[in-house]
């Protein structure tokens, strides 16, 4: 593993030059989750910052690069051009998923801001900066106890963090508790050093984290009001100047149940937060976690 050190002088902060002015976007039957999820990234300035300097290489990206481009000229006053580039980058969305026929994430009757999300990543899959954006990474390793060692060492990647609503309590703002997947005993595995198949102790822990953190809080049973932290931080508390700081720069709202519902987001621009649903946008003192949260979206701000 790199050392902390290193890998924050590499990272993109968030940049007060990218953020956006707010504005809405029209609503054209279902799809407040995709208008939702366009604000949330739209709040990322990594993303914004990386999608100007990169080439776009499909429709979605050059749409995603219309939109940027657009939302930065805008005065609240004007009449917002971005709709028809949003509704286009919303059908090339959809297009795309359903071209994927092994792996069908959305059509027009699969609303879900994660899933639109996933597809947003996979369309930017072959623009490494943008794509590591979101890129984090998990070691995981397997521990044979007659061999008294670690016998599998493996990493997984992912764009996109899944957890349950508990794993918020509060005063907790460290990543690595927050985000820790539970070591775990597996059994009948066999051992590649020794062949022996007794329980197995397979751990798995967050390694490398990217500019941006998507979190969604798996809390399809029941609504309920989770408290998350503004800020989170990730390495060693005793290492001062070392931790790398978070700030949440946006939130995915979801009323509903998983068939259906309404979207909105709550969004950091320019001036403030912003409550931004649909073509309605509305300015707020700071961000409000509520019992409808459903995705958050931390980026990365610099060391603490
Ligand atoms: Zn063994």
């Amino acid at each position: 593993m790199l050392t902390l050190h290193i890998i924050y002088k590499m990272m993109t902060k968030y940049n007060n030059t990218y953020t956006c002015v707010p504005f809405g976007v029209t609503n054209t039957g279902s799809s407040c989750y995709f208008n939702s999820l366009l604000q949330c990234l739209l709040s990322c300035t990594s993303l914004i910052e990386a999608s100007l300097q990169c080439k776009p290489i499909n429709k979605i990206t050059e749409s995603f690069r219309q939109i940027v481009e657009a939302s930065r000229k805008l005065d609240k006053s004007s009449a917002s051009p971005i709709d028809m580039f949003a509704h286009k980058l919303w059908r090339d969305i959809i297009t795309m998923s359903n071209s994927r026929k092994d792996q069908v994430r959305m059509s027009s009757g699969q609303e879900d801001a994660h899933e639109g999300f996933m597809m947003f990543i996979e369309s930017v899959e072959k623009i490494t900066n943008v794509k590591l954006l979101c890129e984090h990474r998990y070691n995981i390793t397997i521990v044979c106890k007659d061999c008294n060692d670690i016998v599998v060492n493996s990493k997984e990647v992912g764009t996109c963090f899944e957890v349950s609503p508990n794993v918020f309590s509060a005063g907790n703002n460290d990543i690595n508790s927050i985000l820790y997947r539970s070591d775990n005993v597996i059994s009948g595995f066999k051992c590649p050093k020794c062949g022996s198949t007794c329980d197995k102790v397979r751990s798995e822990n967050l390694k490398m984290i990217p500019e941006i953190l998507p979190i969604v809080l798996k809390k399809y049973a029941a609504k309920s009001l989770i408290t998350f932290p503004e800020y989170l931080y990730f390495g060693s508390k005793l290492d001062v100047g070392k931790q790398l700081q978070y700030k949440l720069v946006a939130q995915s709202e979801h009323f509903g149940s998983m068939n259906g519902g309404h979207y909105w987001a709550q969004a950091l621009r320019s001036d403030g937060w912003y409550i931004i649903n649909d073509s309605s946008y509305q300015k707020i003192n700071s961000f409000q976690p509520t019992d409808n949260t459903y995705m958050l979206f931390y980026h990365y701000v610099g060391t603490a």
